[in-house]
């Protein structure tokens, strides 16, 4: 499909282009919905062939953030900036220009960091305009422990799904990666009694979990045949396709990588050889919750305690799992069923933004 087809289709709001000779910065904003408020969603910097697939990204990206926003239930939407990577950009005057421009949206676009963006940064952009937040934002805590969190939620949803009692004790555990997130994830599973067994290419990784947990380590390549209760997956995209399904010996999956599975029709081969699967986007979206609960210009208007908030992930999946089975549909086509179902509202910020409604 043509990406003007998919901007008609997927009724994406703003497309923008900001550009700055000077800084050799071309830079593409995308705002795809703020039904339920300002497009969130962070700046990218990455070597692209070519505009069009900047585009692509760009437009695949915010409408992901719209998704994840409305599964978790916040009044937020969806947006990215993607920078292509150019020889010789001037950093400084163009993150300021991206600044400059958040900030001629008086509010209607947040931004933070993603892929390629330090928070040296972020924080150019941020002495420019008061719309950018991130991890280093002040208050909002480890981000990385809010993930695992939302993932051990899900966890419990999936097995209070497949084995009518949501404990984790004496269930055993595979975590794929033991980075940021998985090591938390790990942590998690162990404080509730949990049998774990870990991997990661980077023996680090490894060494401090191991150090800090009573885990079994497995090679990276071994961890798809462990016989387990529940596979985790907290390193990279892509790891759940033609090859490696039918390896598995997990009753769920239940982990915070981006994009898991390859193909969307790989949801479906799992769901119909039973394995309970919890969707990337809804489960890994604590980091997300815990931001937009703590960041200093909305707490004061929304006191709801961002924990609380991540533990609605529990219900929420729940919710998924239930009418998957009454659909016969894999969970994460249910789960975009009710992200766009969250973005039916009678009164909309956007609305509110374009002056259609007072
Ligand atoms: P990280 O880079 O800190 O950790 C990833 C770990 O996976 C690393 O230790 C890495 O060595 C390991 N790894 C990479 N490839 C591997 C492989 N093939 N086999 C085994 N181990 C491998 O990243 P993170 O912040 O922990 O994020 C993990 C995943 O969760 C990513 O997909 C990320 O996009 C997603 N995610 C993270 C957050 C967050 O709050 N950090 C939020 C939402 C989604």
């Amino acid at each position: 499909m043509e990406y003007f087809d998919v901007i008609k289709k997927y009724d994406y709001e703003t497309i923008s282009i900001i550009q700055n000779r000077k800084a050799r910065l071309f830079a593409l904003d995308v705002i795809h919905d703020t039904t339920r408020g300002p497009a969130v969603g962070g700046t990218r910097f990455m070597k692209y062939n070519n505009e069009e697939e900047a585009m692509i990204d760009a437009l695949k990206l915010s409408r992901g953030m719209t998704y994840k926003s409305a599964a978790a239930g916040l009044d937020c939407g969806g947006g990215k900036t993607v920078i292509m990577e150019i020889d010789g950009m001037d950093r400084t005057l163009a993150f300021k220009t991206l600044g400059r421009y958040v900030e001629s949206l008086q509010g209607r676009r947040y931004t933070g960091r993603d892929l390629g963006v330090s928070t040296q940064d972020v924080n150019l952009m941020r002495a420019e305009t008061r719309w950018v937040a991130d991890e280093t934002s002040a208050g909002v805590g480890d981000l990385s422990e809010a993930t695992a969190f939302g993932v051990y939620q899900g966890m419990k949803a999936c097995l209070a799904e497949t084995y009518g009692d949501d404990s984790l004790k004496g269930r055993h555990i595979t975590v794929q990666g033991v980075g940021e997130v998985g090591y938390w994830v790990a942590k998690y599973a162990i404080e509730n009694e949990a049998d774990v067994t870990i991997t990661d290419i980077n023996s680090k990784a490894i060494e401090r979990t191991v150090k800090a947990f009573p885990v079994k380590v497995v090679k990276p390549e071994e961890i798809y045949e462990v016989d387990c209760d529940v596979f985790s997956p907290c390193a990279i995209g892509g790891i759940i396709n033609s090859e490696t399904i039918p390896k598995l010996r997990c009753r769920i999956i239940a982990g915070s990588a981006n994009n898991a599975l390859e193909r969307e029709e790989d949801g479906t081969v799992l769901f119909d050889g039973g394995i309970v699967y919890a969707p990337d986007y809804v489960i890994n979206s604590g980091a997300l919750i815990q931001w937009w609960y703590r960041q200093k210009t909305y707490e004061v208007k929304n006191r709801i305690d961002a924990r609380d908030a991540i533990k609605n992930l529990y219900p929420v999946i729940r919710n998924i799992l239930k009418e998957s089975k009454v659909e016969k549909l894999a969970p994460a086509i249910m789960a975009d069923r009710y992200a766009e179902g969250q973005l039916k509202k009678e009164k909309t910020y956007r609305d509110i933004h374009w002056g259609h409604k007072k």
